[in-house]
């Protein structure tokens, strides 16, 4: 990967103008500009025209109870792998994969299954167990769960919700996931 500028960004911050880069990661679409997802050093990678943001190192394994925040890289029937950005607010790029598992509504067969996360969102998660080597991430309380997410139908990012639904402002689609009680806030609270 090449890369012409290695600057901080903060989120939030306005990166480029849509024309001149594709979108790469923890990066998003505003307005015409691309903007900063996450704090973090700004990438560009010249062969694919993408520019991305870089959460900067620290070298710590999340540890039971650790708040982590990271991003929605798989999603399976009943549980989610999430690329851990964050551990306890503080940036990480240790290549770290938690496991977020998605418990079915009561009700057993036939009961509609909750939509908690989807590809691509910020998810906001508490270590529930590292055994075994395998970081599993709950989502149960109010301070957990989707903190960005983008309309599935037109892409834009959702700007306000409920604890379970969220109403998107440009084609007025109704998103489900579990948000935190922060969601719509920004900057982004990791
Ligand atoms: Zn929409």
């Amino acid at each position: 990967m090449s890369s012409t500028r290695d600057s901080k960004a903060l989120p939030g911050d306005k990166l480029a103008v849509v024309e001149e880069f594709l979108l790469g990661k923890n990066v998003y679409e505003q307005s015409g500009s691309v903007r900063a997802l996450l704090v973090g050093k700004v990438k560009v990678d010249q062969s694919k025209g993408e520019i991305s943001v870089y959460p900067v190192k620290i070298a710590r394994t999340p540890a039971l109870g650790d708040l982590v925040t990271g991003q929605v890289e798989a999603v399976q029937t009943s549980s989610a792998g999430i690329r851990i950005y964050y551990i306890n607010g503080k940036p990480t790029d240790q290549g770290f994969s938690g496991m977020l598992l998605m418990r079915g509504e009561p009700g057993g067969r036939g009961a509609r299954r909750r939509t908690y996360v989807k590809l691509g969102d910020i998810v906001r998660a508490s270590v529930s167990s590292t055994l075994n080597g395998i970081i599993q991430l709950s989502i149960d309380n109010e301070r957990t769960g989707v903190v960005f997410a983008k309309c599935s139908n037109c892409g834009r990012p959702l700007t306000r919700g409920g604890s379970y639904r969220a109403k998107c402002d440009e084609c007025g689609n109704v998103e489900e996931r579990k948000f935190a009680n922060d969601f719509g806030q920004f900057p982004i609270q990791p």
